[in-house]
């Protein structure tokens, strides 16, 4: 690991200044810390944001909910409130890596975590994402990669709660110089749909502040497949939201994860749910609108039948809900 400096900031107006353009923020570290004994980042110094005021804090509201950045994966998890309001996100929570990793993981740092791809991560390998010239996924091994992208880059956004937070329409609170700046998760993670070498569309000495979830009154659900029952990433994830009323939805919203370089959604098939009787038959039409445009590479076709299956069933789960 190449030397570092460390310091802790005590505002977000300190943190961007400590961080400059060349120094991380700390959160769990759960992300950071790999990648520099990997080589593949090397801030400058490291500034812990861990103890910036109200950063850790769920405040629940009747219109919205505001969660820090530095709320944990376990908090999320753990939240009588989350689990009752936001069913979808308490379910996506409880499905990051292990408990261990959940009671150190922050939400800043899950929705800011790099690729997983494993050219990405080897240190010797300078792939596209890494100023190279090459996507080695395309014609390697692209088993647990994109079905859709807007670039050469086929690596997808693993991060659990950003596709959860995607369905239930959040926005993220970023500090960006001395402003502070809303961006919906669709804007987070635009610069990954359009450009190989971004992880997310934050700038350097970017901080996320907060997460704000409107209350619309519905419902949300999220399932995920992976190949290990525990300690393993998403190979597909279904996040759904929307209000049920005697069977009929309005106001849906279905989002994939794992298959795009960002949370993926269609507004074909969110429209196609509009009014309609929730059942076996809408939910499926909905589910090959949303993989209409499905390209698979050479070993992750199967990703397509999963991520139909688990569309059907976190629908008839918002239903069963309601
Ligand atoms: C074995 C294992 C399994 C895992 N499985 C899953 C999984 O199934 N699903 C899932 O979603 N995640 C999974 N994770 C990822 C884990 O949840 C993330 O690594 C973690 O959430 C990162 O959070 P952190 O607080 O540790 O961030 P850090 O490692 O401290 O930071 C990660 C990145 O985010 C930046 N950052 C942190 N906070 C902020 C902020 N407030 N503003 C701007 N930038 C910030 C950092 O500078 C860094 O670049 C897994 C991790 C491991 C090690
Ligand atoms: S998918 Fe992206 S991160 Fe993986 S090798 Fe290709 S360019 Fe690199």
């Amino acid at each position: 690991m190449k030397p570092f400096q460390y310091a802790t900031a005590l505002s977000p107006a300190g943190a961007r200044e400590l961080a400059g353009e060349d120094g991380a923020y700390l959160a769990g570290g759960n992300d950071l810390l790999a990648l520099m004994k990997e080589y593949l980042v090397e801030p400058r110094i490291l500034v812990n944001i861990k103890s910036l005021p109200g950063l850790n804090r769920v405040k629940p509201g009747a219109k919205v909910w505001t969660l820090g950045a530095g709320v944990t994966v376990a908090e999320l998890e753990d939240h009588e409130g989350v689990k009752k309001v936001f069913p979808g996100l308490q379910q996506a929570a409880a499905e990051v890596g292990s408990r261990q990793i959940r009671n150190v993981a922050t939400l800043g740092g899950n929705l800011a975590q790099h690729s997983r791809c494993w050219y990405y991560r080897h240190r010797d390998i300078l792939c596209l994402k890494r100023g190279g010239d090459t996507c080695y996924a395309r014609h390697g091994e692209n088993k647990y990669h994109s079905l859709f992208t807007g670039n050469t880059c086929i690596s997808p956004v693993v991060s659990n709660l950003s596709v959860a937070l995607t369905a239930l329409e959040a926005t993220v609170l970023v500090q960006r110089g001395d402003e502070q700046k809303r961006m919906t998760l669709k804007e987070l993670y635009a610069r990954a749909w359009d450009n190989p070498t971004a992880h997310n569309s934050l700038e350097p000495g970017d901080l996320i502040l907060a997460v704000e979830i409107p209350v619309r009154g519905g419902s949300s659900a999220y399932l995920q497949a992976s190949e290990k029952s525990a300690f393993d990433w998403a190979l597909v994830s279904c996040a759904v939201a929307g209000r049920v009323k005697g069977g009929t939805i309005t106001g849906a919203r279905i989002v994939l994860g794992a298959v795009s370089p960002m949370p993926y959604e269609a507004a074909a098939a969110n429209d196609s749910l509009e009014g309609k009787s929730l059942d076996a038959e809408t939910a499926a039409r909905a589910a090959d609108l949303v993989l209409a445009r499905a390209h698979a590479q050479a070993q992750n076709g199967y990703k397509i039948p999963i991520a139909r299956a688990l569309i059907q069933r976190s629908l008839l789960q918002l239903k069963a809900q309601s």
